[in-house]
């Protein structure tokens, strides 16, 4: 193959070989490793992510304290986050400082069981709140977190970048599909170039700078 140039084997057996390999393949990107060793790291925390249905008619007094946009209880170590949505579905993220191992020992398919153990880390907690974890109307979902370092970036390897996560995977802050869609815009333009090599060099370096200051606020927020 040429300089620049990469074979892309899909799932089915199919072969392309491409003048420009873009990685939008997320946390655990096989396209990074061309570019960069880093390896996402667990950050000490994970979200349980639960759904109340139409918590005006069922769970009224819940619904009053998340009220109409987004509420945060916080102490440190855990909290609840939950956030109203259409049809008054109150969407929550549990969030807990705990090791992976903590989480993989609760059964979560055992919806009763997986929420009394997390809904039991905040025993003292208002039951208006505990019920955003004892009543979901959906299996508990653990959401791990892991992130690459704040800074990431890599040299400019000839024919293949990364867009999203797979280049930036950061703690959630709010703006993580901003980014990726940024991303992605800014490279169509890129791509564009007479001068391929030199219009990605610019591309990275803006992302870079872009994704580190996303990077280091979502750090501070947590
Ligand atoms: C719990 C949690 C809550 C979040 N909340 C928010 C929020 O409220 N707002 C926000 O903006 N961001 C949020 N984020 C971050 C946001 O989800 C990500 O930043 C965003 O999804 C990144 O988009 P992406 O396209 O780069 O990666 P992804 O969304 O991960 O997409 C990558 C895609 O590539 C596919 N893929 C991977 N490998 C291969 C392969 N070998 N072949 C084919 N396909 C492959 C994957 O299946 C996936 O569909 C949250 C993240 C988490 C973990």
């Amino acid at each position: 193959m040429g300089e620049g140039q990469h074979e892309v084997t899909f799932g089915d057996g199919a072969h392309i070989v491409t003048n420009l390999l873009v990685g939008a393949d997320g946390a655990w990107s096989k396209t990074k490793p061309l570019l960069s060793d880093a390896a996402p790291e667990y950050t000490g925390m994970s979200l349980v992510e639960t759904y109340l249905y139409d918590s005006d008619a069922r769970f009224l007094a819940t619904a009053k304290v998340v009220g109409s946009g987004a509420l945060f209880a916080l102490q440190p170590g855990k909290g609840i986050q939950a956030h109203r949505e259409v049809n008054a579905t109150l969407h929550t993220y549990v969030m807990l400082t705990k090791s992976q191992s903590w989480f993989a020992s609760i059964d979560f398919n055992d919806r009763a069981g997986a929420a009394a153990c997390i809904a039991q880390q905040f025993a003292c907690w208002s039951p208006n709140l505990t019920a955003l974890i004892t009543e979901s109307d959906t299996e508990l979902v653990w959401r791990t977190l892991f992130t690459l370092q704040v800074e990431h970036s890599w040299n400019r390897v000839p024919g293949v970048t990364l867009i999203g996560d797979a280049a930036h995977l950061s703690i959630p802050n709010g703006e993580g599909a901003n980014l990726a869609l940024y991303d992605g815009a800014e490279l169509a333009i890129a791509s564009r170039s007479d001068h391929l090599e030199t219009a990605l060099h610019e591309y990275e370096l803006a992302m870079f700078q872009r994704s580190a200051r996303e990077a280091a606020e979502g750090n501070e927020m947590h």
